[in-house]
């Protein structure tokens, strides 16, 4: 409905396009549609391009490249084996959504982004998908452990996220060894915004219980990222590096990665108006954004960043 009026490529395929964005409103669609179509006016095409859909789903879902911010390179390395840990690891965890894109390129605040792609809109969780986006949020820390030898504040917004989801198992959904029950009500306090009061409604003696829950629960997807990597450590490597390299890595791209397999010099069709300059490395990603403004994060996304 919302690409009716845009003359769009064949090379559109709106079901990926779809698959890639669950959850979103008909003004977001719409608002996607106008940015891709804004984008591809800016580079004096008469088509809209999937790579000009690609760009603007990524500013909509990740916010704005900062192609401004100057990384060292230390930093580099460490987002590049960060993001490369949850990248391998949701790869290699049965029930966890597959990737989509994994990046260095520093988006919003984040110095880089793994993004998983659902394969369908869900409304219910299973406890073993938990637990294996658990694995996937812990996947960065544990990959720092391993290959830098140390940890970094990269990491904060993951664990934030990880005991978050770990607390509502406990305390929510009846997901742990407390049982069927619900700890804490919570009211939406609607005049302070979208602040959340919560008050207690059990003993201290259950509050420590309810802690020790959590704990296991996030300390067991911790194991299991770091087994899960540990294992791997060649292909993590591999992954690191390409990263630092490509800045970029699509699905397939990570896929061939794993099965050991060289990435082909060129994977991504150049836009028209950007031709490749012989000799350069490859860029997969646009190099500018036309646009200074600050990015906007949609909501909270499944994906760690
Ligand atoms: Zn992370």
């Amino acid at each position: 409905v919302h690409t009716r009026k845009v003359p769009i490529s064949e090379d559109v395929d709106l079901s990926v396009l779809a698959r890639g964005t669950p959850g979103f409103s008909g003004a977001d669609l719409a608002n996607l549609v106008n940015e891709a179509a804004l984008w591809a006016a800016r580079q004096s095409r008469k088509m809209v391009l999937m790579v000009d859909f690609e760009m603007s789903k990524d500013k909509v879902l990740m916010g704005v490249e900062r192609k401004s911010m100057i990384l060292s390179e230390e930093e580099k390395r460490n987002t590049a084996y960060h993001e490369g840990g949850h990248a391998l690891v949701a790869a290699m965890t049965p029930g966890a959504d597959p990737i989509h894109k994994v990046t260095i390129i520093p988006r919003g605040m984040a110095l880089g982004m793994t993004m998983q792609l659902p394969i369908d809109d869900k409304h219910t969780y299973t406890k073993d998908f938990l637990e294996a986006q658990l694995s996937v949020l812990m996947g960065g820390r544990a990959a720092e452990e391993i290959f830098l030898g140390k940890v970094t504040t990269g990491a904060g917004n993951d664990i934030e996220r990880a005991t978050d989801i770990a607390r509502q198992m406990v305390c929510d959904w009846g997901m742990s060894e407390m049982g069927p029950l619900s700890f804490g009500k919570k009211e939406e306090a609607i005049f302070l915004g979208r602040e959340i009061a919560q008050h207690r409604d059990y003993s201290e003696e259950t509050a420590i219980r309810i802690d020790h829950e959590v704990k296991k629960i996030v300390t067991a997807a911790y194991t299991n990222a770091r087994t899960t990597l540990d294992t791997n450590r060649d292909t993590l490597e591999r992954i690191a590096q390409a990263l630092l390299v490509r800045e970029v890595l699509d699905a397939t791209e990570l896929n061939l990665i794993i099965e050991g397999k060289p990435l082909p010099e060129k994977v991504r069709p150049t836009p028209p108006s950007a031709p490749a300059v012989p000799g350069k490395e490859p860029s997969l990603a646009p190099r500018r954004e036309p646009q200074t403004a600050p990015g906007f994060a949609k909501g909270e996304k499944p994906a760690p960043a």
